[in-house]
């Protein structure tokens, strides 16, 4: 049955990943079985999305109602749990009002957009964005072209022009980088896909100011490090400087599909009916989802967890550090956690799967930690246990 469902995958489907032999059927918590019942303990949370754990069912009850009540208006109507996720963001968050897509890519594709309307607008012709070096915003062609990481754009050329590249953590470039065209400064306030960076103390409250002091936005792509994923429900509360907007996706939806755009009311009144649309954007199945998943991570003691399980799990790489000298660096942020290592870690990940944890490696050399935020000490010190078992290994 996997050899055949493989062998189809391989014929069918465009081939733009490169996939482990796994067939993953069914999730529980932290768990996830493949198609021969075999367990694995997920450490991946496929990619920063299943902050509450596979199939939540808070989650799960939500879309169940949803789905047997109302699937899909367009946005030519009021929408009952659109409006309700809006008011839970808004209410928690720097923001006043919320435009919601179906990814990050487009969450992203609508700041950019808003960001050069209000150039536009308000700032008499300003259009360049700047973003940072080792970043990631999507795959759409203007999130491409945003990317600070040239594997990403070769191939693709002519991007879209108005994007300049600059250091992440460094302030002076940045101040030196804005120009009389720069309408916004664009940064994840911790880098994920570059390998999990933490801003240095200062630099967000520095980017902060300077973006006020010139008058541009401040544009934070929040995608992966939002939704409690640091302990906080927004990575920038750990750093007392909010953006004028900030993009959400991921585990926005708990497992569903949703984008979302965040900004102040200000900003966003440069947006207008037929400025920018999306058909399936806050549909009600997505945002009864999301209603559910922002419910949940604020009355579950969900950020509780993953702050004291992030310290936890941290602990205990940074004590293999002393066991194993080919590890550089233990870095993070709640339950966002590096490891960097001397070597690339693809040899690594294949061999914890074999053994039954998902992790995953990015930027070459970075083990990637980001299990659900609901995950126990049990959990983590089974998942340490299979882990120092490779580590031995190799
Ligand atoms: N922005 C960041 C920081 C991301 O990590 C990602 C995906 O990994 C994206 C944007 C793109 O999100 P999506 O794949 O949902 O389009």
């Amino acid at each position: 049955m996997k050899k055949r469902l493989i062998e189809q995958s391989q014929k069918h489907l465009v081939n733009t990943y490169t996939r482990f032999p796994v067939v993953l059927v069914k999730g529980k918590g932290c768990r996830v079985w493949d198609i021969d019942d075999r367990q694995y303990l997920d450490f991946a949370s496929g990619i920063a999305v299943n902050n509450l754990g596979h199939c939540h069912p808070r989650v799960v009850k939500a879309i169940q109602a949803q789905a047997r009540k109302l699937l899909h208006v367009s946005n030519l109507y009021y929408i009952e749990p659109q409006i309700e996720l809006a008011r839970l963001l808004t209410a928690n968050s720097f923001a006043d009002r919320v435009f919601f897509g179906n990814s990050g890519s487009e969450a992203n594709e609508a700041a950019i957009k808003l960001a050069r309307k209000y150039g536009n607008e308000i700032l008499g012709g300003k259009y360049e964005l700047i973003t940072t070096y080792e970043s990631f915003h999507g795959r759409t062609i203007a999130t491409v072209s945003a990317t600070g990481q040239k594997k990403f754009h070769a191939g693709f050329q002519p991007l879209l022009p108005g994007f300049k590249f600059i250091p992440f953590n460094d302030l002076k470039s940045a101040r030196a980088a804005i120009s009389p065209k720069t309408c916004a400064l664009m940064v994840e306030p911790i880098q994920g896909e570059g390998g999990v960076n933490l801003p240095s103390d200062n630099y967000l409250k520095g980017l902060r100011k300077l973006c006020r002091e010139k008058g541009i936005l401040l544009i934070y792509d929040e995608v992966q490090v939002g939704m409690g994923r640091t302990g906080r429900l927004f990575a920038y509360e750990n750093y007392g400087a909010p953006p004028d907007i900030m993009t959400l996706a991921k585990s926005l939806g708990g497992g569903v599909a949703i984008g979302a755009m965040l900004t102040t009311e200000e900003i966003a009144r440069c947006f207008t009916p037929g400025s920018h649309a999306s058909t399936f954007g806050g549909n009600p199945l997505a945002t009864a989802a999301g209603v559910a998943a922002v419910s949940a991570i604020l009355e579950e003691g969900v950020l509780e967890n993953c702050r004291r399980m992030g310290e936890y799990l941290c602990t205990k790489l940074t004590g293999l550090k002393d066991q194993f000298d080919f590890i550089k660096e233990i870095r993070g942020k709640g339950l966002m956690i590096g490891m960097e290592l001397e070597f690339a870690g693809a040899e690594i990940v294949n061999r914890c799967l074999e053994k039954g944890l998902l992790i995953n490696c990015t930027a070459g050399k970075v083990l990637r930690f980001i299990p659900p935020l609901i995950v126990t000490k049990r959990e983590i010190d089974k998942a340490i246990k299979i882990f120092t078992q490779v580590l031995t290994e190799i």
